[in-house]
């Protein structure tokens, strides 16, 4: 193979190149090269100015227009001198994908009234580029909300996260503007406006939380803490390209499974594939330099299954590193000749993907509110962001669920790897213990987890003062992989998103969830310290038990794939939701409007709405792409190689007969097909008509009744017609065989 030119950042070429490291040098150099940091900043820009932008970050000043030139100006420089011709509002649209609109910095200036009149060509780039742009919105999904007002749509600069140059493949450099999208009327259209908003709200709830609990705080500001695990597949883009299904959904829609596949369990943890490898550290390179602190790469369950994984961030922050991620990932997968696949189910019968949120709080101190100290009188704050937690995802499962509810994802969701759609916590034995003793007055069990079998704890006493809750240790969490709401430590692991999905819309969920129930808490400390200076601490401990009590049902420890978890959670009234339409549903019911638009205006009514009409028309979208890539594979592919077969096996049979053999197996092969063919032509026909009725009322208000009625049809068809084109893949010869088996695309590493 010829030499591939190197792509990577043009300051750090010396360090870098495509090769990986260069001897001697330090992947921490590499860090943030290419972005434009808070350093960065204060280097390049006059004090004014950055405080000014400085101050607007912390909300208390707006930025002056001055201002924005001043650093528009630096940016430029800056974004030049990393070989940047172009500069792009980026932005998350409800599309799942992220969005941009490069302008070149070129502009020409009419020079007029002296001796060199006429055009001169420049680079330029304003504050009010800066700042704001006008996308041809019409094309991003708005569930109506442009047309009730104006058809304009703007993307404003957020300043919470820097600005940044990209490469991509072919050398180009852009300056990257991290924006939020809004229309005329200051109504969000994207996924990034909502999630700010629950920033916000996360972090006026638990300042006044913690002031609370502590008149003395210095508390300013708690952010929710993200750290993103991805998961995706990695296959020869040859294969792929052969594979109309995977091209077209994103997933195999028809293979049958290899002999071998995982049941070896020989994958995961592996050693790293050489090609993988590179593609993985050609990521690195481009990932760091963006300033993504990618921390871990392995290999996962499956074949050619991959994980990699960041150090946690700031949510916005961690979110747009995330969306970064694949599309970087996704680069230098082309580079080395393979496609990632990022589809939550790619293969059937084999582990799909997920995407492990890791989530916590972190205050401006640099205290992380779910890490339990072993400073007894300092758990009454952990215990009790702990029950804010239980409380939030126990009062907004169906709309935590609705979160991360997809055409893609449902396939993983309660398919027997992957946590059922009812949204539980789980807490491990020791902490369960340390609510239940709490709960009961009693003491703390003599605490120790098998695999922690040298860690003893000793009977803690508790004698139901607040200065005698136990010490918490939190290596002792134990692990359960069935959980879609896991503690590990000093966060929680939420752990059903899908791998192809933004995480904003799930951590704005939480955030907003966990912050309505802190609310309930807060009012409650509130009571209980009436015009008190502080709150008289052990009596707290009433408060908690309260919690604990109310929380309960929303607590499982045991297997979450299990048939009997279906029975306890339904008793325990938690909420087992069947489809995406069905979860979507909940985010307009009454309760969950009063959380999401009247408690915390998180939502206008209208944006919450429009929201609503948008997942269920790409959830409605994605099911006639799929139906009508079934039909084509089914009557374009599938049908013609099975009727050649049948005819060589005829003729076959008419020679064998001729000379006086018994041809009585190739009839057998021929009755075979035939019983699978025949409906499979049936299920064409049919979906033409589902799938036409759902056309027509796509952009109608009756779309969620229609997309309920004809999902059940198609999602249940697309599993009839697969199981018959994978008995027909089983009998028909290799060669016949127009597609990719599971085997070439799965097992050649
Ligand atoms: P695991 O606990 O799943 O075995 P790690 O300890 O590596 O694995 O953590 C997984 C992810 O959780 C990483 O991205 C890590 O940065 C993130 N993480 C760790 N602490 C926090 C935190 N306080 N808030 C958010 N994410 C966190
Ligand atoms: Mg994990």
């Amino acid at each position: 193979t010829k030499p591939q030119p190197d792509n990577h950042s043009t300051t750090s070429d010396t360090k870098w190149n495509s090769k990986g490291v260069v001897k001697g040098s330090h992947i921490s150099d590499l860090y943030g090269e290419n972005v434009y940091t808070i350093d960065k900043m204060a280097k390049s820009l006059s004090k004014s100015v950055y405080t000014n932008f400085i101050r607007q970050r912390l909300g208390s000043e707006k930025l002056k227009k001055s201002s924005a030139d001043a650093i528009a100006l630096a940016a430029k420089t800056w974004a030049i001198g990393h070989g940047a011709t172009h500069f792009t509002h980026w932005f998350q649209p409800q599309t799942g994908a992220t969005a941009e609109k490069h302008d070149s910095f070129l502009s020409l200036m009419n020079v007029t009234g002296s001796s060199e009149d006429g055009i001169v060509p420049m680079e330029s780039f304003s504050g009010g580029q800066l700042l704001q742009s006008e996308p041809d919105a019409s094309s991003f999904p708005s569930g109506g909300m442009r047309t009730t007002f104006e058809a304009r749509g703007y993307t404003i600069w957020d300043t919470s996260s820097p600005m940044f140059v990209r490469n991509s493949p072919n050398n180009t450099k852009v300056l990257y503007i991290p924006s939020v999208y809004i229309s005329y009327n200051g109504e969000a259209l994207d996924e990034k406006t909502i999630l700010l908003r629950s920033s916000t709200i996360i972090s006026q709830t638990f300042c006044e939380f913690l002031s609370l609990l502590d008149p003395h705080s210095t508390q300013r500001r708690v952010v929710s803490t993200v750290g993103i695990e991805q998961e995706f597949f990695l296959i020869d883009k040859k294969s792929y390209d052969n594979r109309l299904d995977l091209r077209v959904t994103g997933r195999t829609i028809i293979g049958s499974l290899s002999s071998r596949h995982q049941q070896l369990e020989d994958h995961y943890f592996g050693k790293i594939p050489g090609n993988v490898l590179k593609t993985m550290s050609d990521f690195e390179v481009e990932a760091i330099s963006l300033g993504i602190p990618i921390k871990t790469r392995h290999n996962e369950v499956a074949p050619s299954q991959f994980e990699i994984a960041p150090v946690f961030e700031e949510a916005s922050i961690a979110i747009d590193h995330n969306l970064l991620t694949m599309d970087i990932l996704h680069n230098a997968a082309e580079k080395n000749g393979l496609k990632t696949l990022f589809h939550e189910k790619p293969f059937q019968g084999i582990n799909g993907s997920g995407k492990h949120c890791n989530w916590s709080l972190l205050t401006d101190n640099g205290e992380n509110l779910l890490d339990p100290t072993d400073k007894p009188e300092e758990n009454i704050r952990f215990i009790l962001v702990l029950l804010a937690v239980l409380k939030g995802v126990l009062d907004c499962g169906p709309i935590l669920c609705a979160s991360i509810s997809s055409s893609s994802n449902k396939h993983r969701l309660g398919a027997n790897e992957a946590p059922p759609a009812i949204i539980s916590v789980f807490l491990g034995s020791y902490l369960t213990e340390v609510l239940d003793s709490i709960e009961e007055g009693r003491k703390i069990k003599d605490f120790s987890i098998p695999q922690y079998k040298s860690i003893q704890i000793g009977g803690t006493e508790l004698d139901l003062k607040v200065s005698r809750l136990p010490t918490i240790c939190r290596d002792l969490t134990d692990r359960n992989r069935t959980s879609p709401f896991a503690f590990t430590g000093n966060k929680f692991e939420f752990r059903a998103l899908g791998s192809k999905q933004s995480p904003s819309f799930p951590v704005t969920i939480l955030n907003t969830a966990v912050s309505v129930a802190m609310q309930e808490i807060i009012n409650d400390l509130k009571t209980l310290k009436g015009s008190n200076p502080t709150i008289p601490k052990n009596e707290v401990l009433e408060i908690i038990k309260k919690y604990i009590k109310l929380t309960k049902p929303v607590r499982f420890e045991g297997d979450n794939y299990s048939k009997e978890w279906i029975q306890i959670a339904e008793k325990r009234g938690l909420v087992n939701i069947k489809n995406p339409p069905e979860a979507y549903s909940y985010l307009m019911k009454p309760k969950y409007q009063e959380i999401l638009v009247n408690k915390t205006k998180l939502f206008t009514v209208d944006e919450l709405i429009s929201r609503v009409h948008i997942l269920n028309e790409r959830y409605a979208k994605n099911l006639i792409i799929e139906g009508k890539t079934a039909q084509k594979i089914v009557n374009k592919y599938i049908l013609p190689r099975a009727i050649e077969y049948k005819n060589k096996l005829a003729n076959a049979a008419n020679s064998t007969n001729k000379l006086g053999f018994n041809f009585l197996l190739e009839k057998t092969i021929i009755e075979d097909i035939n019983t699978l063919i025949e409906p499979l032509f049936a299920y064409t026909r049919l979906f033409s008509q589902k799938i036409s009725l759902l056309e027509n009322n796509i952009e109608t208000s009756n779309i969620e009744k229609s997309v309920l009625d004809v999902d059940e049809i198609i999602s249940k068809g697309l599993i009839e017609i697969r199981s018959k084109v994978d008995k027909l893949e089983d009998i028909l010869p290799k060669d016949m065989w127009p597609f990719p088996s599971y085997a070439d695309i799965l097992l050649n590493n």
